[in-house]
């Protein structure tokens, strides 16, 4: 057995379908993270769920005249069905309602509470007196202090982008009733971050593989100097406070959130018959990666650290690398004004691997990149179809009508075919070194290029001229394209696992890519070939107006 890697995928909100920045910042990173390593033989493990609580559900449970819990179930369906279409090979995708999950959270409170790292104080919380209850941020509007655009929520605004401290509100209101809020005193439990400050700097610089945006943007936030931050509400929906006397009180969502990890852990070794096999990912030699977008930065790389360490005697994050920002047709991606491509929608219309590719081959690891349609088509029709496609279709057809439908056996390989064959040992072990470092974007074009040498390859043999006067040096061609594609099958598996798979199964070979190893297989002349089909298909021009006129029109 090779490494342990522990792979820890941000929880997304059951309050909304995914789209496709979600996707391209936190969903497939992970997902060709996790494939590389199975493939490579490495023990991985990889969890997230559905985050049920907070706030942004139960007002659209209100909206709707349901219960935040029927919100958060037909969320958490449509996710799972979402990972299954798009190929996001989560070990368990659970949710943050699970008795397990409240358990594993009540645990962690009341360790932090016993050692001192979690204290009670009194604040100063909005209460609404004819809802009669203390009101979350998000359920007090009024006027944004900064640009005064009206309708703003308490904690932050949408016109401007600022965070805001509710009490700045200008003219605040219950959301509900329109009241104005009275500020009543109410108390709540911190957590004390300031007295992780020191270990934590000390750590964070000591994480120079981190990505450089990731580890700057922690060290500044870190040299600012921390402030102890609340951990429980005054919300009815969420996991209650695990004490006596503090009815109406849940642990703040981000507080419990991030626990998810560890509890989607002894989850699935739970589920797995090893109840103590939780420990090995958390205890052992092991090496924690956690994917998310940039907003959750300090979630990952300060606050659950502070907790693990307050906690004692669990791995720290490994690496923490974290996406940039989608943008859409060039603009910022909001769900507000539907400026975002949906995935169920997508998935209705589209396969998963020409979105998996142009995401992976674009993909905004060191800044923004930007989704328009017409690069999706483009990126198709001229990457997928006409280089990888074409290659594939090509060969396998060729060789299945002139070859009875099976592997040629090659002659002597001279100094051209050597050249190709060193090309795809060397795309491997290159890819290899950046997949291990989450190079995604490097690590695909490599891939990419042998496909496009491999044509040139061809073009220069013609094996489909040559079959006529020298039968053998056409096969010795046709075997070194063949032998391409049993690499790209597995070197683009992490990215493309859906035609990775196809093509495994069209070059003869059993079971799934995976299970084959991160190696260069030469498949054995005479192997029987299955009657080849395109790969991919074009797409057609038309369907970029068509899906760009739905941007910003539509409201899901
Ligand atoms: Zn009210
Ligand atoms: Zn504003």
């Amino acid at each position: 057995m090779g490494e342990r890697i522990f792979i820890g995928v941000a929880w997304p909100y059951a309050d909304g379908p995914l789209h496709l920045g979600h996707i391209a910042g936190a969903y497939l990173p992970p997902d060709i993270f996790a494939r590389y390593h199975r493939t490579k033989g490495n023990e991985v493990l990889m969890v997230s769920g559905s985050d049920q609580h907070g706030t942004p559900i139960t007002i659209k449970a209100e909206q709707e005249g349901k219960t935040p819990g029927a919100i958060a179930a037909r969320y958490h369906q449509q996710f799972l069905d979402s990972w299954q279409k798009m190929g996001i090979s989560f070990d368990l995708f659970t949710s943050t309602g699970t008795a397990n999950h409240a358990e594993v959270s009540c645990d962690i409170f009341r360790t932090l509470l016993d050692k001192g790292y979690i204290y009670k104080a009194t604040v100063s919380q909005p209460y609404c007196s004819h809802c009669q209850r203390f009101l979350p941020d998000r359920y007090v509007e009024g006027t944004c202090p900064y640009c005064s655009s009206s309708g703003t929520r308490g904690d932050q605004c949408d016109e401007c982008g600022k965070p805001i401290n509710t009490v700045e509100l200008i003219d605040p209101r219950c959301r509900q009733c329109g009241t104005t809020p009275q500020f009543r005193d109410s108390e709540h439990f911190f957590l004390k971050l300031t007295a992780f400050e020191d270990r934590l700097l000390e750590w964070v610089r000591k994480q120079t593989h981190w990505r450089q945006n990731v580890r700057n943007f922690t060290m500044r936030y870190l040299e600012q100097g921390l402030k102890d931050r609340a951990i429980t509400r005054d919300i009815a929906w969420g996991i209650p406070l695990p004490l006596d006397g503090f009815d109406g009180k849940c642990l703040y969502v981000w507080f419990e959130a991030v626990i998810g990890y560890l509890s989607a852990t002894k989850e699935w070794a739970k589920s797995s018959g090893d109840e103590e096999g939780w420990r090995s990912f958390w205890q052992g030699e092991v090496k924690s990666y956690y994917f998310i977008g940039k907003d959750n930065i300090l979630f990952h790389t300060i606050i659950w650290p502070a907790m693990l360490m307050g906690y004692g005697d669990f791995k720290l994050p490994y690496d923490v690398p974290a996406n940039e920002f989608l943008t859409i047709e060039g603009r910022r991606l909001s769900t507000s004004r539907n400026w975002a491509v949906w995935l169920p929608d997508y998935l209705s219309r589209y396969d998963p691997d020409p979105l998996r590719y142009l995401f992976s081959i674009n993909m905004p690891e060191t800044g923004d990149s930007d989704f328009s349609w017409r690069e999706f088509v483009r990126r198709n029709n001229d990457e997928l179809v006409a280089t990888y496609g074409n290659l594939v279709n090509r060969v396998l057809t060729f060789v299945y009508r002139n070859f009875d439908g099976c592997v040629p056996v090659a002659g002597e390989f001279d100094s051209r075919s050597q050249a190709v064959i060193s090309m795809a040992e060397t795309t491997l072990n290159t890819m290899d070194r950046l997949l291990y470092q989450c190079c995604f974007r490097e690590a695909i074009k490599s891939a990419m290029s042998l496909a496009q040498e491999t044509n040139r390859y061809l073009d220069e043999k013609s094996p489909w001229k040559t079959i006529k006067q020298d039968r053998q040096a056409s096969a010795t061609a046709l075997y070194v394209a063949i032998l391409v594609l049993s690499c790209l099958r597995t070197a683009l598996y992490p990215f493309l696992p859906f035609s990775s798979q196809r093509l495994h199964k069209f070059l003869g070979f059993e079971g799934n890519v995976e299970n084959d190893g991160w190696q260069l297989r030469f498949p054995p002349p005479g192997q029987k070939l299955l009657a080849p089909q395109p790969l991919f298909s074009k797409l057609d021009e038309g369907l970029v107006e068509e899906e760009t006129s739905r941007l910003g029109s539509v409201h899901y």
